[in-house]
């Protein structure tokens, strides 16, 4: 039983229970393979031809009977190429040689290919020699891949529900797919709330803050293959914020929003959803991030993300960016983050009750082992951590302590976006 606070739900419990709670959506495009990169396939990609076709070299060199190698002593005639896309037709003849060119088909007959740099051809490359010590250093199948090695036609080479990445999209490419169906984006409206609040680019009004959470909310959500339309600012005023919701949620599938969901007399935006819709979950038993609230309003989404920058970027990693990729059809292993174990470069000790993310980076020690080091504050208010840090140290609920050398779990930044 992990040691949680009362009213508070893990962060893994919490996304279990939004996976089961927000469907999948149903909308599936057809899309040309080089718009693909990044997307949700929502299709089985089955094998149309075996990779490679045929059997073929390896390497550029010569192709042989095996059973004949041991009967030469002289040189060895060479009667054909054959070059890729262009093979020998006919059979091998005995105790001869075809000339053969890496990926070209090997010839009926031959059954060893010994590469060109280990015989000396005549100056018309009519004939080789190859040395008694080649011969007896080749042996059966030397340099052949088989047909269907890599792939057997009829294979699912990838499976509905993966993000796909460079290699994917090369595979579908090498089957011959010209398009694959997958998840139509999310559109998803986002803004930032808050009376101190300015706009990036406008002057700073005497005891404002520009806003930075709306440039990492859409980040994130591009990264997510969402397409965003960015509402700018809005004021703590219910009315406002009633408004602008509503209006959102009628031409999105996702409102997103930074600010105003703690309980302070300026957070307004539970109850506003809690008006307009249904607010399914609130805190969770996290840090950074506690006050996230998640509605609905229709069939729109709503994701209330706090304030604190790095709240939004640690929440909105580990918890908006797994979801949304739920809702785009993505299989669960797709959305978790890597976690590796590493030994802790640090020392902390804190409050038990909830689940943690300091800001880390991995170092080499002076053993050349790599170890995390951490960054020295944990305030959920500084943003210039998440710049400095490469990755994220977790720190599960009921850990009151971490000592130099305790085996930690990293997460990579990278392996997280
Ligand atoms: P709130 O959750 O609205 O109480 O905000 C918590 C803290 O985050 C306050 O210090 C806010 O000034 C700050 N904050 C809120 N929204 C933003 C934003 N969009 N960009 C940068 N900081 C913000
Ligand atoms: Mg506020």
């Amino acid at each position: 039983m992990q040691n949680t606070k009362p009213g508070l739900t893990l962060l893994s419990e919490a996304l279990d229970i939004a996976f089961s709670e927000v469907p999948v959506h149903r909308d599936v495009e057809d899309r040309f393979l080089t718009d693909c990169y990044g997307a949700v396939l929502r299709q089985d990609v089955t094998a149309r031809v075996s990779v490679p076709s045929v059997d073929n070299s390896a390497m550029d060199g010569y192709a042989l009977r095996f059973a004949d190698l041991a009967a030469i002593n002289g040189p060895v005639d060479v009667v054909g190429t054959s070059l890729a896309g262009h093979p020998y037709e006919g059979i091998l003849p005995d105790r001869c040689a075809i000339r053969i060119a890496t990926g070209a088909a090997i010839p009926d007959g031959a059954d060893c290919v010994i590469i060109q740099e280990n015989v000396s051809a005549n100056a018309a490359e009519t004939c080789i020699e190859i040395s008694s010590d080649v011969i007896a250093r080749t042996v059966l199948h030397q340099n052949i891949r088989w047909a269907g090695e890599d792939i057997s036609q009829g294979d699912i080479v990838l499976k509905a529900g993966a993000i796909l990445r460079p290699q994917d999209v090369a595979i579908a490419a090498g089957q011959g797919y010209g398009s694959l169906k997958v998840s139509r984006p999310l559109r998803v409206a986002v803004f930032s709330t808050g009376d101190e609040l300015a706009k990036p680019g406008d002057p700073l009004p005497p005891g404002g803050i520009y806003d930075s959470n709306r440039f990492a909310m859409i980040g994130m959500l591009r990264e997510t293959g969402c397409v965003v339309t960015d509402l700018g600012l809005l004021a703590d005023d219910f009315d406002v914020l009633r408004n602008a919701l509503q209006d959102a949620a009628n031409s999105h599938d996702v409102v997103m929003t930074s600010g105003g969901v703690s309980v302070g007399k300026a957070d307004l935006l539970k109850p506003v959803v809690d008006q307009l819709g249904e607010i399914t979950a609130w805190k969770l038993a996290i840090k950074p991030g506690k006050p996230l609230m998640r509605g609905k309003i229709g069939d729109c989404l709503v994701i209330g993300l706090p304030g604190n920058p790095v709240s939004v970027l640690v929440s909105g990693l580990l918890y908006v960016m797994p979801l949304l990729r739920h809702v785009m059809g993505a299989d669960k292993s797709q959305t978790v983050p890597v976690r590796m174990p590493v030994r802790a470069g640090f020392e902390f000790s804190r409050g038990t009750g909830r689940r943690e993310w300091l800001r880390a980076r991995l170092i080499q020690n002076d053993d050349g082992e790599f170890e995390a080091e951490a960054f020295a504050s944990t305030s959920s208010g500084m943003l210039s951590s998440m710049v400095w840090a490469e990755g994220l140290v977790e720190i599960p609920e009921d850990c009151g302590k971490v000592s130099k050398g305790d085996v930690v779990l990293y997460l990579p930044l990278r392996g997280l976006q």
